[in-house]
C-alpha cells in the first residue's frame, strides 16, 4: 500500500493491483467474505411490525451504551493520554447512541421503508458516511470512522448478523472481497454494483472475467485492502489503471469524478459502432461475438452489436443450489437465450464445473490436485445421465435458432466420439418421439485449453465440427500458472512463445481441416492482442460485451497485409519480453 500525501486527509489509502475491468467507480465499500459471510439481510417488515422493530432498536442502542460505559470504566484505570483519548471517543459514542441523529435516522427508515432494524442501520451508516466524506474535514472524517463503529455496535447488539450475501447491497456498491467466485456472481444485483476489489486473483481469475461481463471496474490482488477498506466508506476503484482509493479526500474525488466522466464519454463514441461491421482496412472480415454467463447478459451483448454468442458458460444453472435443474429448466433457461438473439447462432458450453467452478449441487469435493481433476467434460462423461439432460435440453432449444454444442477441457479424440455417439442416439429418440430440434442437428465443437490438445489438434479437427481456443486455461496449463493465484500472477503470461505457438499450431490444424475456429478465452477481449490473433489466420473472437467495442476499434484501424511479416517475426521469438516489444511496436502502426 502506498500512503497517500496528497489532499487533506490523512484517510486516504492507496493500494495497487491488478487492473482487469476497465472504467472508474466511486461508491460505497461493502465487504464480503467469501468464506464467512457476515452481513446484515434486509427483510420487508408488515407495518405492523414497524414499532416492536422501531422499539428494538432502542433496546439495542441502550444495550450499546451499557457495554460503551463498561469499557469507559476500563479507559479510565488506564493511564496516560490513552486512556484519555479512549475516555472522549467512548464518550462520543454513547452520545451518538443517545437519541442521536443515527438513532432517529434509523427508526425513520424502519418506517418509510418497512425494512429490518439490521438493513435500516447499515443503511444509514451509509449514508451518514457518503455525507461526511464529500466534507473533506479532518474532523468530520474522524467523526465518520465513529459512526461506523457505532453502527457495528448496534447491529451487533441487535443481534442479528446475519449471513447472506448480497442482500444489504447498498447501492453504488463497491464490492470489496478476498476473492470471488462464479457462484456469488449469480447472487449479485448488478444495478446495485458499482465495482470489485479483491485481495486475491490474477488477471484471468473469475473475479475478473465476471467484472468484464458485467462491465465493471476492478481490480484484484489489492492485498491488504481489507485493514483500510470498511463498510460505508467512500472508495474509487481505477479499472484501468488497478489503483484503489479508500476513504479519497475531495480533491482526489474532483479529479476521479473528471477521469470517470472521459472514460463514460469515450464509451459513448464506441457505442456507435454497434452496426459497423469489423473490416480491417485490407477487406478482412472478422465476425466478433459475445460470451455470456446468463440469458439476461443476451442484451448486453446485442446492444454491444455481437453477432451471435460465441461462448455461452453453462454453469449458471448449477450454481447456489442443492438440487439439480431439471431438464426443462434448462431448456426453458438456454431456448430464452437463443430466441432472444433472433437467429443470431448461440454456442452453448457443456457444464464445465470442477476446480474453481464447483457446483454445490453436485456435491462435488475437490480432489489432490483439482485444476486436472474431474472436470468439466471429464465430469460430464462420469454422470452420463446429468450429460443427457444437459444434451437434451440443448438439443430442444436449438429448434430456436442457430445453437452450437461447445465440449469443455477435451484432451481425447475418444471424448468428442462418445460425446457424439450420445448425441446421435438422443437425436434419433427425441425425433421419434416427434420433439422439435434443429435439422440437421447442431455441429459439435470443442475448446481447445489444454496444451495437449492443441498439440493434437490436427488429429480433434478431424472429429469435432470446429474449435473454440480457450486462452484463459491454455495459459494456465501450459505455463504451470494457476490463473487465479495472485502469488503466480506476474508469471501468467498469454504472450509466452509457447502460448503463442499452441494457438497458431491450433489455428492452422482448423484451417487446414476446414473447420471455424474463434478465439474465446479472455485474449480474444484485449485489443492488443487483436493484431496477432488474426495474423495466424482467426478471423472469429469472442469476448465479454463490454470489450466488443475496443476490439471492433482496433481492427477497423488494421492493415493485417502489412503486419504479417511482424508476426511471423514473433513467432520466431523465444523471449517473452522481445513478443511485448513487437507488439507495442504493432500498436504504433496498423
Ligand atoms: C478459457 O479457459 O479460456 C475459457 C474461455 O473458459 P473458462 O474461462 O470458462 O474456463
Ligand atoms: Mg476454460
Amino acid at each position: 500500500m502506498k500512503s497517500k500525501g496528497t489532499g487533506t486527509s490523512a484517510r486516504e489509502k492507496v493500494f495497487e493491483g491488478l487492473p482487469v475491468g476497465a472504467g472508474i467507480a466511486i461508491g460505497t465499500v461493502f465487504r464480503h467474505d467469501s468464506h464467512a459471510l457476515v452481513q446484515v439481510r434486509e427483510r420487508r417488515i408488515p407495518a405492523t411490525k414497524i414499532r416492536s422493530e422501531q422499539h428494538r432498536v432502542l433496546e439495542a442502542a441502550a444495550e450499546a451504551t451499557g457495554r460503551i460505559e463498561t469499557l469507559q470504566g476500563e479507559a479510565k484505570r488506564m493511564a496516560g493520554p490513552a486512556g484519555e483519548e479512549l475516555g472522549y471517543i467512548l464518550e462520543a459514542y454513547t452520545q451518538m447512541l443517545s437519541g442521536s441523529r443515527l438513532v432517529r435516522g434509523v427508526q425513520k427508515r424502519i418506517a418509510q421503508e418497512r425494512i429490518n432494524a439490521e438493513a435500516a442501520v447499515m443503511k444509514e451508516i451509509g449514508l451518514m458516511a457518503e455525507a461526511f466524506a464529500a466534507m473533506d474535514d479532518p474532523y468530520l472524517a474522524a467523526r465518520m470512522a465513529d459512526i461506523r463503529e457505532v453502527g457495528r455496535r448496534l447491529v451487533e447488539s441487535l443481534g442479528k448478523a446475519e449471513s447472506d450475501g448480497f442482500e444489504a447491497l447498498p447501492a453504488n456498491a463497491v464490492i470489496v472481497a478476498d476473492e470471488f467466485s462464479p457462484a456469488d456472481t449469480a447472487l449479485l444485483d448488478p444495478e446495485r454494483v458499482a465495482g470489485l476489489v479483491t485481495m486475491l486473483g490474477g488477471v484471468e481469475s473469475h473475479t475478473a472475467i465476471v467484472a468484464r461481463s458485467l462491465g465493471l471496474p476492478a481490480v484484484v490482488a489489492a492485498h491488504n485492502i481489507h485493514d483500510a477498506a470498511e463498510n460505508g466508506m467512500t472508495i474509487i476503484v481505477d479499472g484501468g489503471t488497478g489503483i484503489v482509493i479508500v476513504d479519497p479526500t475531495a480533491v482526489t474525488l474532483a479529479k476521479y469524478r473528471r477521469k470517470r466522466a472521459s472514460f463514460v464519454k469515450s464509451q459513448q463514441s464506441l457505442k456507435k459502432l454497434k452496426t459497423v461491421a469489423a473490416v480491417t482496412r485490407d477487406g478482412f472480415r472478422v465476425g466478433l461475438q459475445a460470451n455470456i454467463e446468463h440469458p439476461a447478459d443476451v442484451d448486453a451483448a446485442l446492444a454491444a452489436g455481437a453477432e451471435g454468442v460465441g461462448l455461452f458458460r453453462s454453469e449458471f444453472m448449477f450454481m447456489n443450489r442443492a438440487d439439480l435443474p431439471s431438464e426443462e429448466e434448462q431448456f426453458s433457461e438456454l431456448s430464452s437465450a437463443v430466441k432472444k438473439m433472433g437467429g443470431r447462432p448461440v454456442t452453448i458450453r457443456t457444464l464445465d464445473v470442477g476446480a474453481d467452478k464447483l457446483g454445490d449441487a453436485f456435491g462435488m469435493k475437490p480432489g489432490p490436485n483439482p485444476a486436472l481433476g474431474l472436470r468439466a467434460i471429464r465430469f460430464s462423461l462420469s454422470r452420463r445421465k446429468l450429460l443427457l439432460i444437459q444434451l437434451s435440453a440443448i438439443l430442444r432449444a436449438s429448434a430456436f435458432g442457430p445453437v452450437r454444442i461447445l465440449l469443455p477441457m477435451v484432451c481425447m479424440v475418444d471424448e468428442v466420439r462418445q460425446v457424439r455417439r450420445m448425441l446421435t442416439r438422443l437425436t434419433a429418440q427425441l425425433k421419434r418421439r416427434g420433439v422439435k430440434i434443429a435439422d440437421p442437428p447442431p455441429p459439435l465443437g470443442i475448446m481447445i485449453e489444454i496444451p495437449g490438445a492443441a498439440l493434437a489438434a490436427d488429429a480433434l479437427a478431424a472429429e469435432a465440427d470446429f474449435f473454440a481456443i480457450g486462452t484463459n486455461d491454455l495459459t494456465q496449463y501450459t505455463l504451470a500458472v494457476d490463473r487465479s493465484d495472485d502469488q503466480v500472477a506476474y508469471l501468467y503470461n498469454p504472450l509466452h512463445p509457447a502460448v503463442l505457438r499452441l494457438i497458431q499450431f491450433s489455428a492452422e490444424a482448423a484451417l487446414a481441416a476446414r473447420i471455424p475456429v474463434s478465439v474465446c478465452g479472455e485474449m480474444a477481449g484485449d485489443e492488443r492482442m487483436t493484431p496477432i490473433l488474426l495474423g495466424f489466420g482467426i478471423t472469429e473472437l469472442s469476448m465479454s460485451s463490454n470489450s466488443l467495442p475496443r476490439v471492433k476499434k482496433r481492427i477497423l484501424a488494421l492493415n493485417l497485409s502489412a503486419i504479417s511479416g511482424q508476426v511471423r517475426r514473433m513467432t520466431g521469438e523465444s523471449d517473452p519480453a522481445k513478443v511485448k516489444a513487437i507488439i507495442e511496436d504493432l500498436g504504433k502502426g496498423s
